[in-house]
Parts: C-alpha cells; structure tokens; sequence
C-alpha cells in the first residue's frame, strides 16, 4: 500500500483519553475485585492512546513493508533462503503437537520420542554419522555443543589439546564457537583457487591442535577436493575433523560428509531443511558424531528399547557434557524439519541439491557473460561468488544492492567473504524465469552504471528510509536517518 511512506510511530498517533479494548467494560467479574491493588497498573507515561482500528493498521501496514521469501527472490549466499512448504506450517500447528508439554510422563508421549528418533536415524543416514543430537537451537549452538563435544573426548584421554584450526574461508561465527568452547583458533592460510593450503596446515598441525573445522562446501560456494587427505593428516595426529555443515544444500542426497572424514557435523534445520528463519527467530543445528564420540553427547538422549513398536526413553551417558538446553531442544522446528524430509523422501533430497547446484552455476555463466568477473572460475557448488570490478570505480557494492531492491530483490550478501563481491544462492526452489529476472536486473545495473550512476547513488528510490547509518542504527540516541521524502515516516 501507497501510505507507506507516512507512517507514523504509534506514539505519535492518536490522543489522550482514546481507548482500544475497554477492558471493564467486557470483563464479566469486577476488575476491581478481581486484582488486589499492588499488582494493577497506574497510568503509563507517553503510552500509545489510539482505538483498536488505528491499532490494527498501524501494525498492518507495517506488516506489508516486510520483505521475505514468501514474496520475493530473496538470494541470500550462506543463508539458504528457501521456499518452505506450506505442508510443514500446517503439521506444526496441529494441537496434538502444539499443546505437548515436555514436562508430561514420558508414557505419554512415546509418539513425540519416536518422531525426533526417527528425524535423528534420518539424519544419521544423510550425514554418514553414527549419532545425533537434536538438542542445539542454531547452527553456531551446534558448532559449540560439537566442539565441547570434542573437548571432552580429548579430556576424557588424558590430553590437553587446546587449539583450533579454521581456514580462513569459514563462516565467523566457528572461531567465535572456538572460543566459547575454551579453545584458541588459529588461522590457516587458503590457495587463491579457494582451497586450504597444505604448507599451512602442515606447519599448524602439532599435538596441541585438538580440530580442524571446515566448511564444506565452504564460504566461497566451493568443494574442498582434497577433504579427504586433509581428515587423514588430522587423524594421523589423533586430532578430530569438525564439518561446519550449513552448507548441507549442496551435498545432501548425493555425498555424505561422514564418508569424507569428518568426525562431528552440525547440520542447520532453518536453512537446508526448510524451517522459515531470518530475524533471530527459532531454529535447530542437530549434531552428529562419530562412534568415538558418542558417549560425549549432550542429555538427553532419546534411546529406543525393544523392537517394533518400541519405547523411547530420554537417557544419559555418565560421559555427557550435560545440558545445553532445557528439555529437547526447538521441538517445533525439528517436526518441520521432519514432516520436510517425510514428504521429499530420498529422491526429492537428491534432486534438492541437484538443482540448488544446477541454479548457482546458471547464475554463476550467466552473469560472467554479462559482464560481472568470477574469481574462482569454476563449478560452485550451492552458491556463487561475483566480483562487480568491472563496472566504475565509483559504484559501491552498496550502490548495486541498494539498487536492486528498487529492482523487486532481496539483495544478496555482500562483501563478504571477500571486500566487492556477491555471494549468491538461489537455493532449488526458484524457477529459471526467476534467475532470468533476476541476470535482466544484474545487466540494467551494468548499464545504469555507465549511463546514470546517480540512480545507483541514489538508491533505493521505492522504500520508505533511503540508508540506514548502520552504526547509528545501533544507538538508538544518535539515530541518524537519510528520509526518502521530507516526510516524517
Ligand atoms: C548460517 C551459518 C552458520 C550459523 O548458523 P546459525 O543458525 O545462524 O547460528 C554457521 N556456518 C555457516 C557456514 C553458515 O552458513
């Protein structure tokens, strides 16, 4: 809707002595009796004193500023933005499954044990792993849980291991994990084709290095060839190989990281399977582990006795590293997740990555041909990488973002992993006219670029706030915005 652009905050609406809902009024029992004097409520200060209609619009309209994937191209590299079926909201918002309390006698609820069972036997199959646990809220939760996993293993022999080696390729949030699990990282240098460098790794690799965590496919879109030898100099040095498994789009149905030598994944619920994420909200970064590592695993455990039907206990090994949350960790997510891979079946996982992969190199030749340079010209995998170095100096990664908004996109990360690049991943759900939309947008910035960079400059020339000072943005005191129009928004 047009009125976008004047709204108000709801603080500057409405006016003393305008009520909602009236709450005496409709209230059958006497408010009054009802709540004992400390605990009701004087009048608030500068609170909002609008009617319910005003209410309703005010969070409406601000609810159709939101940009998602429901609504258009949103090419996020790393974060595997795909479409979620509607089938997985659906499941997950039946009552049988929302009004389960984790607390309520295990008897009761064999049928909850016996789905994250199932979901963990699926992703042991996936994964290559001998073990999973479904306890971590999010892919980093995931990356400390294995690592303390790991550190607890190296104890439990008697070692002091204390180090841990991360390309310089990976995500920032595994030496962050690193540190939070007591370890100190250490960078190892990559090869300008993007892979690890041996020198590198040789001359890190002592008995003081308890892993090595790599990303594979890494952060540039890329498969690490070599993944194999690099799990057997690490072995050879009694030392764990940690696969930050985020990037599981690329692989899953097709290769098993397991098989290549990793001994501990974390796989992300809300990105290759299917659980609508962004904005911080509720995920899941199951863990799996191999045989050696098993005992370590957070409690609780669901273990099943018996055969058919069986029962499913949660249990606890006197190795474990504990709790890392209350009870099972997202139990929601994690149904999703599990209704995903019920519904697409091996065939459909295959074919996911098949098609994520197919969609990323369609983006990656087209796009060369247009004009924008590859700096690692050859297959990607989920995600490929763009340098926008041959347009003017003067445009900015910034500018062509901005400007792709006005465009109708979701902008793709940008620099990051590398200054003046795109990171694009279009993910399995986008149709070819899509990507075709969205190369026609790439080459009309091309041109612009040469023939009007003030409307690069000047993006984005559709929304409401032109650029957010990211800095001030996060002191709320110095808020310093560039408005689209002299509006007050
Ligand atoms: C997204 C991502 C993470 C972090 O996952 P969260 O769920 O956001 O904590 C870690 N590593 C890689 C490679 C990722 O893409």
């Amino acid at each position: 809707m047009i009125h976008n652009d004047t709204e108000k905050l709801i603080f500057e609406q409405g006016r003393a002595g305008r009520v909602g809902v009236d709450v005496e009024g409709v209230c059958l029992i006497e408010l009054d009796h009802a709540l004992p004097e400390e605990l009701r409520r004087g009048p608030l200060d500068g609170f909002p004193e609008v009617t319910e209609p005003e209410m309703v619009r005010h969070y409406t309209r601000l609810s159709q500023r939101n940009v998602g994937i429901d609504d258009t191209f949103y090419p996020l590299g790393s974060c595997t933005m795909k479409y979620n079926p509607r089938m997985n909201e659906a499941v997950a918002n039946m009552k049988g499954f929302t009004q389960l309390h984790p607390a309520m006698p295990v008897k009761d609820t064999q049928d909850a044990f016996r789905l994250l069972w199932e979901l963990e036997e699926m992703l042991k199959e996936i994964c290559g792993m001998d073990a999973f646990t479904l306890n971590p809220v999010a892919g980093a939760h995931g990356e400390v849980t294995g690592l303390k996993i790991i550190r607890a293993a190296i104890r439990a022999r008697g070692e002091k291991r204390d180090k841990v080696l991360i390309p310089t390729s990976a995500h920032g949030t595994n030496p962050a994990s690193a540190m939070l699990a007591g370890f100190t990282p250490v960078n190892i240098e990559v090869n300008p084709d993007g892979s690890v460098n041996f020198e590198a790794l040789e001359k890190a690799l002592d008995e003081n290095v308890a892993a090595m965590m790599i990303t594979n496919p890494s952060t540039l879109g890329l498969f690490e060839t070599n993944i194999k030898k690099i799990a057997d100099m690490l072995h050879a040095k009694g030392a764990f190989l940690y696969c930050d498994g985020a990037n599981l789009n690329a692989l899953v149905g097709i290769a098993r990281p397991g098989d290549m030598g990793f001994d501990v994944i974390q796989t992300n619920m809300h990105k290759t399977f299917s659980t609508p994420h962004g904005g911080g909200g509720p995920g899941a970064g199951p863990v799996g582990v191999k045989k050696e590592l098993v005992p370590f695993l957070p409690y609780p455990q669901i273990e099943k006795f018996f055969s058919t039907p069986g029962i499913f206990i949660p249990m606890t090994d006197e190795h474990s590293i504990g709790r890392i949350h209350s009870y099972y960790g997202n139990f929601l997510v994690l149904l999703r997740a599990y209704v995903y891979l019920r519904t697409m079946g091996a065939r459909g996982l295959r074919e996911v990555a098949e098609a994520a992969v197919l969609n990323a190199n369609y983006l990656r030749v087209s796009l060369r041909d247009i004009g924008y340079r590859i700096p690692f010209d050859r297959p990607c995998m989920h995600e490929c990488l763009i340098m926008h170095d041959g347009l003017p100096k003067e445009i900015k990664t910034l500018d062509i973002a901005k400007r792709l908004m006005d465009k109708g996109f979701h902008p793709p990360t940008m620099d990051f992993p590398l200054h003046g690049c795109f990171l694009i991943e279009p993910t399995e759900t986008e149709t070819k006219e899509t990507l075709d939309a969205f190369i026609k947008a790439m080459y009309e910035i091309l041109i612009e670029s040469e023939v009007s960079p003030e409307l690069l400059h000047d993006a984005p020339h559709i929304t409401p706030v032109k650029r957010v000072d990211d800095v001030a943005a996060n002191r709320p005191k110095n808020l310093n915005l560039r408005w689209n129009s002299n509006k007050a928004v």
